[in-house]
């Protein structure tokens, strides 16, 4: 295998980083150079933060992402129903196994053997015998009973339990709805901001999708979402998630201390998958290089998640606390868009990137046909790449899915639109203006040029006029001499 001499260099990376923004990477310079580094997405979370520090930081990557000339999406992470213990204003607590801990709503403060939380129907929802697991899963407690509000626990794995750290019910059916007042205020905000995404957390039927698209509906914008997959509850109505979904993460924190970890990987290989059959964006977030965030290389381990994820054909691949509070924001970010180019390079040397399963479909509707009809004839014609005129981005986001080997350019009018393909694994999104969007052929041969896609005797694939709406589709093909 001639893998380590004859590098195969894509002009394109396919697989998108998403990266969050924090106390590490706020300042214009670093901004521009995550940028520049191969950030295609920007995640702002709202679980930390303040609106003025957000808006700030949502203004500087608008800024820097003008000067470079680039398209960058950014969504806004919203909490969700995720419940925290409260303060604990003697100093952390130490749980110590076998010991007895009683969880009170009704109080603010912690302190020996109590753990506050403002989690008001905690006791309605855990039964005697369910886990409640602290701070991300490292502590473990097991409920003996529910005492009026309280739930009286015995402390299974012990350790230190500092303030505000999260709580995770795996065994119980929550009730806490899954749009808090803090998660209407902050959508109202990032709505208002202009982000192009809206990503929900906890998610665990598609009526909460539902629910939050009233809310955007209301402000009389479109913002699609981003369901994060992050419940065992969510697992059991993936499909209607997915559909009700503009895009889906596999949010592995979470989903790692709510289901078992081991299931994980292949819970992440199958929402790859369904998604996209489904024509949507799909990211794998979380400790993709958790080391990175104290140390200058990640482990091998992460190196091969990172890989993992590229193989198997994610849209994108997200950095957390690696971006937003670590050490080195920047290295973690190319280090991520060289582990997934050489990936990539192997991959399309090979012949090409993952297909879509044609037998996973039961019925396969006419623009899935098409589009593996348009992938199969760039890759047995050679063609220099796809072109994709769009207007709403929809025949882009079917394109994407099929995971084509040549390149995908989506030209667009509208900015938004761009943006928002920043996301989905593949395009390279352009604007054009309302006249050349008039004549496709002209379009596309100066998009050839303008992205070097013009070795001569080759061609261009231009692929348009997929809808949303079937009764609307009225594909084309045309393979253009450029
Ligand atoms: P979070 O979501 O970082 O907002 O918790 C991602 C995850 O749980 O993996
Ligand atoms: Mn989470």
């Amino acid at each position: 295998m001639d893998l380590f001499e004859k590098r195969v260099a894509l002009r394109w990376r396919r697989t998108k980083i998403v990266a969050t923004l924090g106390p590490a990477s706020s300042d214009p310079k670093m901004i521009t150079n995550l940028l520049r580094g191969g950030v295609d997405v920007v995640r702002l979370n709202m679980s930390h933060g303040t609106h003025e520090a957000h808006r700030e930081v949502y203004g500087r990557v608008r800024a820097a992402a003008k000067k470079l000339g680039r398209h960058i999406a950014i969504f806004a992470d919203l909490c969700g129903p995720k419940i925290r213990c409260g303060k604990f204003p003697e100093g952390p607590l130490t749980l110590v196994p076998g010991e007895e801990v009683v969880i009170d709503p009704r109080v603010d403060k912690g302190g020996p053997g109590l753990i506050a939380s403002q989690y008001r129907a905690i006791a309605r929802d855990v039964q005697p015998g369910h886990r409640i697991l602290l701070d991300d899963g490292n502590l473990e407690l097991k409920a003996l009973a529910v005492e009026g509000e309280r739930v009286r626990c015995k402390v299974i794995y012990g350790g230190l339990l500092k303030d505000h750290k999260g709580i995770n019910l795996p065994d119980s059916k929550v009730s806490a709805s899954s749009l808090p007042p803090k998660d209407v205020a902050d959508a109202r905000f990032a709505i208002g901001l202009g982000v192009d995404y809206l990503a929900l957390s906890f998610v665990r039927t598609a009526k909460d999708v539902a629910g939050l698209r009233r809310l955007i509906a209301r402000t009389g914008a479109a913002t699609p979402i981003i369901a994060k997959i992050e419940t065992p509850e969510a697992m059991q109505n993936i499909e209607a998630i997915v559909e009700a979904s503009d895009a889906i993460m596999v949010a592995r924190g979470d989903l790692g201390i709510e289901m078992p970890a081991e299931q994980v990987p292949l819970i992440q290989r199958e929402l790859i998958n369904l998604a996209r059959r489904r024509n949507r964006a799909v990211i794998v977030a979380t400790q993709m290089l958790e080391s990175m965030i104290d140390h200058s290389r990640p482990t091998r381990a992460e190196v091969g998640d990172v890989a993992n994820a590229a193989l198997t054909s994610a849209d994108a691949v997200m950095l957390s606390a690696e971006t937003a509070s670590g050490k080195y924001p920047l290295r973690a970010v190319e280090i991520m868009d060289k582990v997934l180019r050489e990936v990539e390079g192997y991959q399309w040397k090979q012949g090409g990137f993952l297909a879509v399963d044609a037998a996973a479909h039961a019925e396969m509707s006419q623009r899935d046909g098409v589009a593996n009809a348009a992938a199969t004839l760039a890759h047995d014609l050679k063609l220099q790449g796809i072109i994709i005129p769009t207007m709403s981005g929809t025949t882009a986001r079917v394109i994407s899915s099929n995971r084509p080997t040549a390149p995908l350019v989506a030209v667009s009018t509208d900015e938004a639109v761009c943006r928002r393909l920043g996301l989905n694994w593949g395009i390279v999104p352009m604007t054009a203006t309302d006249s050349e969007y008039g004549d496709w052929e002209r379009l596309c041969r100066r998009i050839a040029r303008s992205c070097e896609l013009t070795r001569t005797g080759h061609s261009v694939l231009l692929v348009a006029g997929f809808s949303d709406d079937a009764a609307q589709n009225s594909p084309m093909l045309r393979i253009l001499r450029v």
